[in-house]
């Protein structure tokens, strides 16, 4: 099952939104020039959630086979001189055993972009849920049904990073790709109830200091999307209107 056509109007809408909003506003949204006040802000942040404490998780990366390009991943397909594997099920059990020997309660399940057979991951999950460890999947994007199946067996998470605000440069860098779909399939995540994780490359080529700041622009939006929606429904459709 493919995404709705909902999630790419509302991914549309909030694109126009970052592309379209006022960079002195944004930037004054921001003020991340001043290192020293982000710093104790964001260690602020930190502390209210998490405390002094230190969390450990597992990352367990079960295939580095990818059929994308991006220009910046290792994993590339066009990265024809690396040496392809993906474990065998009884290997993520193995891994899984350790980690809950070892007292993590946090996994994350991580793998190239590729049609593949997904039994054993389905497999890996509720093994995973069994042992009461809790699993982040990252795959990137797939079909609603697989979403779906994932977090029947148990995930709670997923990560699925937009890398840039500007859609050109995501075309560009993701080898023909769109950011409008990428923001759907965020949006779909959140609504089928995972949390979801996303984030932006800090110094991708090409881009500059204000496709940043609207990088933290799109962050917003996608937190508050459906408080945004209805404000930017009406918005966008009258700025489209006039132009
Ligand atoms: S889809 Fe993900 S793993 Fe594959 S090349 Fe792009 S960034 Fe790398």
């Amino acid at each position: 099952m493919s995404i709705p056509k909902k999630f790419y109007n509302l991914a549309d809408d909030i694109i126009f939104h970052v592309e379209n909003s006022d960079t002195e506003i944004i930037q004054n949204r921001y003020p991340i020039k001043d290192l020293p006040k982000l710093k104790h802000h964001a260690r602020d942040k930190r502390n209210m959630k998490y405390g002094n404490n230190l969390y450990v998780r597992g990352c367990l990366d079960f295939s580095n086979n990818c059929e994308k390009s991006c220009s910046f991943c290792g994993l590339s397909k066009s990265n024809i001189g690396l040496v392809r594997y993906t474990l065998q099920a009884d290997e993520m059990i193995q891994c899984i055993d350790e980690i809950m020997n070892l007292g993590i309660k946090n996994l994350h399940l991580v793998g190239g972009e590729i049609n593949r057979d997904w039994t054993f991951l389905f497999d890996t999950v509720s093994y995973a849920h069994s042992k009461g460890i809790e699993t982040t999947i990252v795959a990137g994007e797939l079909d609603v049904n697989l979403y779906d199946e994932l977090k029947a067996r148990g995930a709670t998470r997923y990560i699925l990073k937009f890398e840039t605000s500007n859609p050109r440069l995501y075309t560009k860098h993701k080898s023909g790709k769109e950011l409008c779909e990428r923001v759907a399939h965020l949006l779909q995540l959140r609504e089928m109830g995972y949390k979801i994780g996303t984030g932006n490359i800090v110094g991708l080529p090409e881009t500059t200091i204000n496709d940043f700041y609207r990088d933290l622009l799109l962050i917003d939006c996608l937190k508050f999307a459906y408080l945004v929606q209805l404000l930017l429904g009406s918005i966008t459709r009258s700025l489209n209107t006039s132009v």
